[in-house]
C-alpha cells in the first residue's frame, strides 16, 4: 500500500504539501506525527485518500489564507490519535521544545535550533543556521549525505531579501528534486540522534523509491563551498580526509545551484583541487580571494556508514 504513495513516479497525483521525506519518516517509525498542509480541495482529497489507505488519522490545526489569498489548511497526520492530540496542543507554541519533540526531532536538535532562532530574532543579520550547525560539528570528520540541509530553507528565511532569493533559488533549480532526507535541521552534522534517524528515513526512501533515493544521495553527497545562505557552490567531486583537514578533487560546479554564488563561481568554475582545514577553512590558491568566512562543508556518500 505504501508503494502507492512512495514511488519513483513523481508525477503521480498527490497532496503537494506532504513531503516524501516526512512520509518516509512516518513509515520508518522515526516520526509519529507529520505536520503538513493542504493548499486546495484537491490536495485535501488526496490527503484523505492517503490517510484511509495507510490507516492514518488527520487533525486540522488551522485554516488560513496565504499571501495570494488561496485557502490553506495546516494539519497533522499520524497513526495514533493521542500523539496527534499531544502535538495539537504543542502547536500553540511552535517555538517550543514540546512542538519539536512531538514532530520526532531529537531534543538536542530542537534546542540548538531554538537557541539560534532566539539570537536571530534579536540580531536579524546573524549568520545563517548552516554556520551555526557547522560550528557545533566535530573537526576533521566527513558529514553523511543525509545530514545535508543546505537546500532546505524551511525555518531559515527571515530577512526581506530572503524571499526574493528563495524565488530565484527555486527558478535556478526548477524541475530538480531538491527535497532533503531529514526534514529538520540537525544540531551538528554528526549528531548521533539525527544520524540514526536520517539513516532510517533514507532506507525507506531507497526501498520504495530507489531512483529518487539514488538521485538524492548523489545530489546531497557533494562537498559544498559555503559562504552564505544563498551563496555556495556544490562541487561535482569527492571529499577525503587527510592529515590536517580535507582534500576535494572535483570536476566543477553541480547542483544545487545558489543565486548568489557569482563570486565563488569565478574561482570554482573549472575542475580542480581544494584543500581545507579540519574546521573547513579553505586554503585558497595564490592570488585567489574567497569571501571572508567561506567554509567547506564536507558532505560525503561514504561517511557515517
Ligand atoms: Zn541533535
Amino acid at each position: 500500500m505504501i508503494s502507492r504513495y512512495l514511488s519513483d513516479d513523481l508525477s503521480r497525483p498527490r497532496c503537494l504539501g506532504l513531503q516524501f521525506n516526512d512520509l518516509a519518516a512516518l513509515v520508518a517509525g522515526v516520526k509519529s506525527v507529520v505536520y503538513t498542509s493542504a493548499g486546495s480541495a484537491e490536495d485535501m482529497r488526496r490527503l484523505d485518500e492517503l490517510c484511509a489507505g495507510l490507516k492514518l488519522k488527520k487533525l486540522v490545526l488551522e485554516e488560513r489564507r496565504d499571501i495570494s489569498g488561496a485557502r490553506i489548511s495546516d494539519l497533522l497526520i499520524g497513526p495514533r490519535p493521542a500523539d496527534l492530540r499531544r502535538a495539537g496542543k504543542a502547536y500553540s507554541d511552535i517555538m517550543s521544545l514540546e512542538w519539536g519533540e512531538a514532530l520526532g526531532y531529537p531534543e538536542c536538535c530542537v534546542k540548538a535550533y531554538l537557541g539560534w532562532k532566539k539570537k536571530k530574532d534579536r540580531l536579524p543579520r546573524i549568520k545563517d543556521l548552516i554556520f551555526h550547525i557547522l560550528g557545533s560539528s566535530p573537526e576533521g570528520e566527513l558529514f553523511p549525505f543525509w545530514m545535508n540541509n543546505v537546500p532546505n530553507y524551511y525555518s531559515r528565511l527571515g530577512l526581506r531579501s530572503d524571499r526574493l532569493n528563495f524565488v530565484r533559488f527555486s527558478e535556478l533549480n526548477s524541475g530538480v528534486d531538491r527535497e532533503t532526507v531529514i526534514p529538520w535541521h540537525p544540531c551538528s552534522y554528526r549528531c548521533p540522534g539525527t544520524m540514526e534517524k536520517g539513516r532510517k528515513i533514507y532506507e525507506v526512501l531507497e526501498r520504495y523509491m530507489p531512483a529518487t533515493a539514488a538521485f538524492r544521495k548523489a545530489f546531497l553527497s557533494r562537498p559544498i563551498v559555503f559562504s552564505g545562505k544563498f551563496s555556495y557552490v556544490a562541487l561535482d567531486g569527492e571529499c577525503r580526509r587527510e592529515t590536517g583537514g580535507f582534500r576535494v578533487v572535483h570536476g566543477g560546479p553541480a547542483g544545487p545551484r545558489a543565486p548568489g554564488a557569482g563570486r565563488l563561481l569565478r574561482v570554482l568554475s573549472a575542475p580542480g583541487e581544494l584543500k581545507a582545514s579540519g574546521r573547513g577553512a579553505l586554503y585558497a590558491a595564490p592570488g585567489v580571494r574567497l569571501p571572508a568566512g567561506t567554509r567547506l562543508l564536507p558532505f560525503s556518500a561514504g561517511a557515517g556508514g
